[in-house]
């Protein structure tokens, strides 16, 4: 399997290749030129970590398969809790996936778990030798999930990079005590913006990658614009619908709707590649907080960056610029000339409309709704009243959004955190003044809801902080040079 840039000006590579650069080299994203061909029959019984191993390498085919078998089994075995790709019904016909069992208690893990493991791999495929040096700005959650990726793999160092008193607590004390020697992380004097401006100031520049290449290390980063971090999340759309069918929730070969709570659109385009792959997917809707751009692009096919941000109750979805989008764009207009237009166009302009046929190709397979902080919380509430089930507030946005677009299949919605990791937020949704302090905000949540927080979440309190530096926003390309 090859791949491509979206945006056509740069040669064609092996997966191995597409994984350890990251972005193309003329800025667009590395896509697979086919589809891959899933066998439902032959995959629907399997495990997680096996059906991994297929969906995975079915993609990576200049992996060696019996690396992919143990990468997945070490990935997706204990360190899911058994959960990996748990469903849970929430009334009929409404499920939800439950993508937070694993070990940062976010979706992320699902990606950022494996993509280590490929990353090293892929180096080791093509022979390269180099120390590679990772580099992540972070305003909470994606931090957190690539120190727990990389921590102790040889031949990778990873230094984070977040907002001093930007993130919650619980977020804060999750990175300030991770182990590993290949870990560094750095509270920035600043906000999410100075943090991420200045680790994008370091990858710009030639200085820096030409004394690092002198000591034999090359930068590379985690986000989520890598092949690597798309393709394991691919997985979970098959193994879900597998289990419904099993379960006669959908009768073999019926769709079913996903709804997705949305950022870099990633999580929800690995659901368009399962699609493509052949799975009976129903409609992709795409749910958003009041960051709604995605909302307003897949209604009229004008895509407008130019606007108000807002912080929300759902961090991990306050995003203007969604990067993933430009992979569908590829997709669906076939055309490489047309997307590097609208790419240009929002980078210049900060907006860009697509053509009739491709808003159309992209209303086949997609929905979409938004929901504010006010719609969120009436949801945590309604959920946990009405059917006993707790979620957080990123989950909360694709309950709202996907009672709106309920059709007669069944429902899923991708929960992508652990309600625990934003217990003042859900405790208020509930009805009750939360605590000042969020461990003390579990504890009240245990006692309210009778649900358990996650250990990995619950014993932060006690374990030993590691790292305390800030730094200023301009001191950050001396920490990536160290
Ligand atoms: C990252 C994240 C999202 C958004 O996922 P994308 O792939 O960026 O669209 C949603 N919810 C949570 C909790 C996240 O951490």
């Amino acid at each position: 399997m090859e791949y491509q840039s979206t945006r056509g000006k740069a040669s064609s590579v092996s997966a191995s290749e597409a994984i350890v650069r990251g972005l193309a080299p003329d800025g667009g994203l590395y896509v697979p030129k086919s589809f891959p061909q899933a066998d439902l029959q032959a995959w629907k019984d399997l495990s997680y970590p096996q059906l991994a191993e297929k969906v995975v390498g079915s993609f990576l085919t200049d992996y060696d398969p019996a690396f992919l078998s143990q990468a997945a089994e070490s990935t997706y075995g204990t360190a899911f809790a058994g959960k990996a790709g748990h469903v849970e019904k929430v009334h009929d016909g409404l499920y939800s996936l439950e993508l937070w069992h694993g070990p940062t208690c976010a979706f992320k893990d699902y990606a950022l778990q494996l993509m280590p493991k490929l990353l090293l791999q892929g180096k080791k495929n093509l022979g390269r030798t180099e120390t590679t040096r990772i580099l992540v700005a972070t305003s909470g959650d994606t931090g957190k999930a690539a120190l727990a990726g990389y921590a102790g793999l040889e031949g990778i160092e990873i230094s984070v990079f977040y907002p001093n008193a930007g993130t919650s607590e619980i977020q804060r004390l999750q990175m300030a005590t991770q182990q590993g020697d290949n870990v560094h992380v750095y509270a920035v004097d600043g906000n999410f913006d100075d943090a991420q401006t200045g680790v994008k100031k370091v990858f710009a520049d030639a200085e820096v990658a030409a004394q690092l290449e002198k000591r034999g290390i090359r930068l590379s980063s985690a986000n989520s614009i890598n092949w690597g971090r798309l393709v394991p999340q691919i997985v979970y759309y098959f193994y879900t619908y597998f289990r419904l069918a099993a379960d006669g929730a959908v009768a073999w070969g019926d769709p079913v709707d996903f709804c997705v709570p949305t950022g870099n659109f990633g999580d929800i385009l690995a659901g368009y590649y399962a699609k493509r792959m052949g799975l009976p997917v129903g409609r992709l809707i795409c749910a958003s907080n009041e960051n709604n751009v995605l909302t307003d692009f897949i209604r009229t096919g004008t895509y407008d960056a130019r606007r108000d941000f807002h912080k929300t109750a759902s961090p991990s979805m306050d995003i203007l610029i969604s990067s993933n989008l430009e992979r569908l764009l590829y997709h669906v207009s076939g055309s490489t000339e047309k997307v590097a237009g609208w790419m240009k166009d929002l980078a210049a302009q900060g907006h860009y409309t697509v053509d009739a046929a491709t808003l159309a190709a992209i209303q086949e397979s997609f929905a979409c709704g938004c929901a504010d902080d006010a719609q969120g919380a009436g949801e945590i509430r309604e959920r946990f009243e009405q059917d006993g089930y707790l979620c957080d507030t990123h989950t909360a946005v694709a309950f709202r959004v996907a009672e709106e677009c309920r059709s007669a299949a069944p429902m899923v919605v991708l929960s992508t955190a652990s309600p625990f990791k934003f217990p003042r937020d859900v405790l208020e949704a509930l009805g009750v003044d939360a605590p000042a302090s969020d461990f003390e905000a579990m504890q009240t949540l245990t006692e309210k809801t009778g649900c358990a927080a996650p250990v990995a979440l619950s014993s932060l309190r006690t374990l030993p902080v590691r790292f305390t530096e800030v730094i200023a926003p301009a001191a950050i390309r001396d920490a990536a040079l160290r």
